[in-house]
């Protein structure tokens, strides 16, 4: 099974692909972690798309579909779970002919919906292990033990340069303008499912496996 999350920033995309990967033995293809793996490794993509995330903005579609046509290639065959991928209306063209390329079909995509003040409350309270990549929320889901990570025992942890009001704001308008628009292309396929995004993490995930699963009420 291949599925997308779709959903403006903050809306639990990559904490519900954690739990998918982790349950289904899926694979989480995450364009944003591809691209801030190649900032911190100082690569030539890296360099060319650090100005572009810190202002809010998207990175060219050239650059995120060569990233999961190269994850696709290296998944073995398991499911995909694509998270902040595709993002405009030519990168799920592409990822079309990717999969197509590779005798894939792309079974849901899941549209996780969720109020704009709620999505600053989140993004602005969002960290992560530095040692595990586990994600956390000061308020929403701390760590069990304060200052301790729940999965590695880690007690370092990252914030990222992008999760502040100013960007966020941009964010939301690329959202709107450019990956909101994408929904009419998977709806004519009957292919999207609605999740309430507002409800608590837990609630969130039965929604999502039950549309998986095809038991939605
Ligand atoms: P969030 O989970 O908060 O929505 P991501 O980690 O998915 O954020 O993305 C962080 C940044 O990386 C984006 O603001 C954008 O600059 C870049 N990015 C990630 N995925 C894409 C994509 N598919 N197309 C263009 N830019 C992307
Ligand atoms: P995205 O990948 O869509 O940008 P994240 O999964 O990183 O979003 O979630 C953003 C922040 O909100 C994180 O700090 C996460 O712990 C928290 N969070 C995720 N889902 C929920 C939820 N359903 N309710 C409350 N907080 C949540
Ligand atoms: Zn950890």
């Amino acid at each position: 099974m291949n599925i997308i999350l779709l959903g403006p920033p903050g809306a639990g995309k990559g904490t519900q692909a954690a739990r998918l990967q982790a349950t289904r033995g899926m694979i989480q293809m995450s364009t944003g972690d591809m691209l801030r793996e190649a900032r911190a490794s100082g690569s030539p993509i890296g360099l060319k798309v650090k100005a572009v995330m810190d202002a809010g903005e998207l990175v060219s579609d050239a650059i995120v579909t060569a990233l999961i046509g190269e994850r696709l290639d290296s998944s073995g065959g398991h499911g995909a779970i694509f998270d902040g991928f595709p993002r405009t209306r030519p990168q799920a063209e592409a990822l079309d002919i990717l999969l197509s390329e590779r005798g894939r079909t792309l079974d849901h995509v899941i549209e996780l919906v969720v109020d704009e003040d709620e999505l600053v409350r989140r993004i602005t309270g969002r960290f992560s292990c530095a040692r595990c990549g586990a994600g956390y929320h000061d308020t929403f889901r701390p760590t069990k033990v304060a200052g301790t990570c729940d999965a590695c025992g880690s007690t370092e942890f990252i914030r990222r340069p992008d999760d502040n009001e100013q960007t966020v704001r941009t964010r939301m308008s690329e959202y709107r303008a450019k990956t909101q628009p994408i929904l009419p292309y998977y709806q004519e396929r009957g292919l999207v499912r609605q999740v309430d995004g507002m409800a608590g993490i837990d609630e969130v995930a039965a929604q999502i496996d039950a549309a998986l699963d095809g038991t939605s009420r």
